[in-house]
């Protein structure tokens, strides 16, 4: 499995002024590639940046725009302009809509899939050679789900936007990497989101070799994110890596050699 990370911002301030990308993540397996999280530029990068006709399914974490404003058009790209039958696992708020978020894949972009999964707490799916299993976050959409991709070689864990919670642990403790959301740095938590001195606890229970660190705020670009990095790094055994914009993980390798 490999990583490739066209985006790497987060928030409404990074994401209106695009400090960072917020095109999302794409995974490669040997069999299949999945974009995952594609915000505003999502469409734009995978053109730009990947081979798009090799796009196969998209995955919605939740239904705020720095994750889902292109998956309608990602759609699009995968079934009509490179032919793919398309698969879209998003979760209900995107698919039907919650209070007053609109949902953000309509009926007409589901039908031109051949398959669509709403992802709900304990969710197993299956997609050519990789699982993924699906939890609920604690996020401003209430049904936000944290995800876990395994091939048979690794297990990848996203710790998305949440609140910090002991009790979403154990779903992420057979991990290999584990890539969270992390928004803020330490000292200014907001309530919904998860802070740099979070990050311990939520390595603590994991096998995790190595885990990335992505989804900046406006926040945490505008602190010294080498103190930060350098701090998270003294208080944890997993290697850790801040992503960048376009960083490929692991470089030129398969997850596997790790
Ligand atoms: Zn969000």
């Amino acid at each position: 499995m490999k990583l490739k990370f066209l985006g790497t911002g987060g928030g409404r301030y990074v994401t209106g002024m695009q400090k960072r990308k917020t095109a999302g993540i794409l995974i490669e397996t040997d069999e299949t590639k999945i974009h995952l999280d594609p915000g505003p530029g999502a469409l734009v990068y995978a053109n730009q940046e990947t081979d798009p006709e090799e796009t196969e399914a998209v995955i919605v974490s939740h239904a705020h725009p720095d994750h889902s404003n292109d998956a309608s058009a990602i759609i699009e790209m995968m079934t009509q302009a490179y032919d793919q039958p398309g698969a879209v696992f998003a979760n209900k708020t995107a698919m039907e809509g919650h209070a007053d978020l609109e949902k953000v894949i309509s009926e007409y972009h589901k039908d031109l899939c051949l398959d669509t999964k709403t992802l709900e707490e304990g969710g197993e799916y299956e997609f050519k050679d990789l699982k993924i299993k699906s939890q609920e976050m604690f996020h401003g959409d209430p049904n936000t789900q944290g995800l876990k991709l395994s091939t048979e070689e690794k297990t990848v864990g996203f710790w998305t936007d949440t609140e910090f919670s002991e009790e979403l642990l154990p779903f992420y403790e057979d991990c290999d990497i584990m890539v969270i959301y992390c928004t803020r740095p330490r000292d200014r938590p907001i309530k919904g989101h998860t802070s740099i001195d979070e990050v311990p606890d939520i390595l603590e229970d994991t096998e995790a070799s190595t885990a990335i660190i992505t989804h900046f705020g406006y926040a945490m670009l505008d602190t010294d994110m080498t103190e930060e990095k350098e701090w998270l790094k003294e208080q944890v055994e997993p290697k850790i890596i801040f992503a960048e914009d376009g960083m490929q993980f692991p470089g030129n390798r398969s997850l596997g050699d790790f």
